[in-house]
Formats: structure tokens, C-alpha cells, sequence
């Protein structure tokens, strides 16, 4: 099958692990008989500073063709990070009713989780992230700026609509997995936004019942994420909590140069986004050491989005078997001395010969 793909490589380390990553992805997908066609679109800060926008008017038309799109990541120093992320993650997420953001935690054979006396694959859980409202609808306003009175109110939103189309494939994926969905919340706290979550979790929860529902509160479970991580398996929060939480999961899993996620329109109607979860990380960007393999990761997601289980599975294969070898390179935020090109240049030997 041929597939095109939107490539956005974005700023700082964006632009350096996808330059790496996806033409090895693309030549590990051909070498099995499916054709992944770029096409790049140089949007992101650099054209923010230049001309005013991340991205231009008509970016949405221009990528609903695509049957993927690949995100480095967004985010500059001179730029606010609110302006970079709303001037293209989020109008690209929303746009295309990416409403499920997928980000699963593995520890792999042969990394270090921060967490001590884990084995590989006893860290192994995703988290469901509502990806297209709740606190980050963009509600809300400021007044009487720079006055003693100044106010600034940013409300959550939470639809039923959208909450239960994120809710049910939590519960699905929990269902084909270990049968365990852990709904995170703070209901104690936001007794309108959160309560109407749990209800709506627990609605659902009655066409699975062969799923353990356990209710946490967003302090609880940032708790447990460190104290008994190896009892995870899914896990459904809103888009701030999932935020907070995946960054944490991606700690425990060994780096955020390790953890992937999927932007994903269920229904299949607009292109579906995949990225890695970590940010353009200006601090290395230009050493040439950041760590592609959440790029690879997040392709393997892409191709079993797309249907192509055997290349998603080689990936995926090949970044297991290089992190169990002891003697392949590996990057700095893993304890090596590699570089990114290093890293791809093995995976490439691995998987191409
Ligand atoms: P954001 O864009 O979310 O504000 P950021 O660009 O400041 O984030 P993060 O992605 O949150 O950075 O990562 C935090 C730190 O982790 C980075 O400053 C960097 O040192 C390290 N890091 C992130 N990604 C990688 C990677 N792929 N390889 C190695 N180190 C990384």
C-alpha cells in the first residue's frame, strides 16, 4: 500500500530526530512492500518570528489530504509557548478531531527506569487523553489589565460528546488489554467539569463489564505513577491531568526520548497526528544528541494506524532489540554517548542489514 504523509519537522530537536528517524521508517516500510510518500512542510516558529504564523491560513486544507501527519515538535525561545502551541498543535488536533491522544509507557529491556528493581515490561501501561477541550478549550479572558482589579478566568469544557469519545476507547483498549481502566480525575475539588466525568465514566463503565474501573484523584495517581507503576494498565484523563501524567510515565519508562503518542481521529475521517511526546528542547538542540527513538516509536503508531502491522512490529522490534544490546550506541538521556545519527545508523543495520 502507498501512503502519504504529511512531515512536519517543527523546531529545535523536532527538526533534528525527524531528519533522522523518518527516512529510515520510510526505507523500513518500502523494504516490506509499502510506500510511505513525504511531503514537508516547514512551518513552526522559524516562520512565526519571519512572517507571524506558525502555520498559514489554509494549513488545514492543505493537510486534510494526508493519511498521516509526523510532528517533531513545536516551541521556540523567543516565542510564548501559548502562541506555539496554539498557533499549530492545537489547531491541527482540533481541526481534525483528534480527540484521543494515546501515549503508552513500556519499560524496555536494557533501560533504566529512575524507579529502582523494575523489570523490563513490568512498566507497562497507555494513557487516554482528551485531546480536543476540557482546560485547554481556550475559554476565558483578562480584564482590567495591569489595574489592582486585573482578573484572568480560563474555564475547562467538558461535552458529553467529547468526553464519552474518549472514555469508550479507553475502555475498549482496557478491554483487549489487562481489563483495568483507572479514571483520574479531581472531582473533589472541580465539582462541575470532573463530576460530570466520572458520571460519564461510569455510564460507560456498564457496557464493559469485564473491566475494572478504579477512580483516582489526580494527586493520588501522580502518587501511585511512582509508588506502584506495575499496576497500570489504562489509564483515561482529561487533557491537562493527561498532560502532566504522560511526562511523568515517560520519566519512569526511562526518558522522554523514549515515549511516543498518537493524536488520533477514531473515525478515520481527517488525518491522524503522531509525534513524540517530548518538546523542541533548545537546551541540546544543534549537539546532535537527542534521542530519535520516540520519533521511531511514534511512526510504529502511525503504521499500525494505517493498517501496515508488520512494519509498525519491526519497528518497534528493531528499538526493543537495540535497547537490549549493551553494545549499541545509545543517546545521552539513556546513560550512552551516542548520537542521533548513530543510534538511526544501527537501527538501520538492524532492520536493513
Ligand atoms: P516543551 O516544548 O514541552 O515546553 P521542552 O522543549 O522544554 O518542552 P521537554 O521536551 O519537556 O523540553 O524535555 C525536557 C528536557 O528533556 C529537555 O530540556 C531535554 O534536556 C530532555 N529531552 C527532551 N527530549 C529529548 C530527547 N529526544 N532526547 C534527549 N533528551 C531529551
Amino acid at each position: 500500500m502507498a501512503h502519504d504523509i504529511a512531515v512536519i519537522p517543527g523546531d529545535g530537536i523536532g527538526r533534528e530526530v525527524v531528519s533522522e528517524a523518518f527516512p529510515l521508517v520510510r526505507d523500513v516500510a518500502e523494504a516490506r512492500g509499502t510506500t510511505l510518500a513525504p511531503t514537508e512542510f516547514d512551518w513552526g516558529s522559524e516562520r512565526y518570528l519571519e512572517e507571524g504564523e506558525m502555520m498559514p491560513e489554509d494549513g488545514l486544507d492543505r493537510l486534510e489530504a494526508y493519511d498521516s501527519i509526523l510532528l517533531g515538535a513545536v516551541g521556540h525561545p523567543d516565542v510564548p509557548d501559548h502562541v506555539t502551541l496554539h498557533g499549530l498543535r492545537l489547531p491541527i488536533t482540533k481541526g481534525f478531531d483528534q480527540h484521543v491522544c494515546r501515549r503508552p509507557s513500556y519499560l524496555f529491556e536494557g533501560v533504566d527506569s529512575p524507579l529502582r528493581g523494575y523489570d523490563a515490561g513490568e512498566i507497562d501501561f497507555v494513557v487516554y487523553r482528551q485531546n480536543t477541550e476540557g482546560e485547554y478549550a481556550h475559554v476565558g479572558g483578562r480584564e482590567h489589565e495591569g489595574s489592582d482589579n486585573e482578573v484572568a478566568v480560563q474555564s475547562a469544557v467538558f461535552t458529553r460528546e467529547a468526553t464519552e469519545r474518549l472514555v469508550r476507547p479507553a475502555f475498549e483498549a482496557a478491554a483487549a488489554r489487562e481489563g483495568k481502566l483507572t479514571n483520574v480525575t479531581k472531582s473533589n475539588a472541580q465539582a462541575y467539569g470532573m463530576v460530570f466525568w466520572d458520571d460519564v465514566v461510569e455510564e460507560v463503565s456498564a457496557d464493559y463489564p469485564g473491566v475494572e474501573v478504579e477512580r483516582l484523584l489526580v494527586d493520588a495517581a501522580s502518587m501511585d505513577f511512582v509508588r506502584r507503576p506495575e499496576e497500570f494498565d489504562v489509564i483515561a484523563a482529561s487533557n491537562l491531568f493527561g498532560d502532566v501524567l504522560t511526562d511523568l510515565g515517560a520519566i519512569i519508562s526511562g526518558s522522554i526520548g523514549l515515549a511516543p503518542s498518537a493524536n488520533v481521529d477514531p473515525t478515520g475521517t481527517y488525518p491522524s497526528m503522531f509525534e513524540p511526546v517530548h518538546g523542541s528542547a533548545f537546551d541540546i538542540t544543534g549537539d546532535g544528541v537527542a534521542n530519535p527513538l520516540a520519533t521511531v516509536l511514534s511512526c510504529s503508531m502511525m503504521l499500525r494506524n494505517l493498517g501496515e502491522e508488520d512494519v509498525a512490529d519491526a519497528l518497534r522490534e528493531g528499538v526493543a532489540a537495540q535497547l537490549a544490546d549493551e553494545s549499541a550506541p545509545r543517546t545521552p538521556d539513556i546513560g550512552g554517548e551516542g548520537t542521533t545519527e548513530e543510534v538511526v545508523s544501527d537501527l538501520r543495520t538492524r532492520l536493513l542489514g
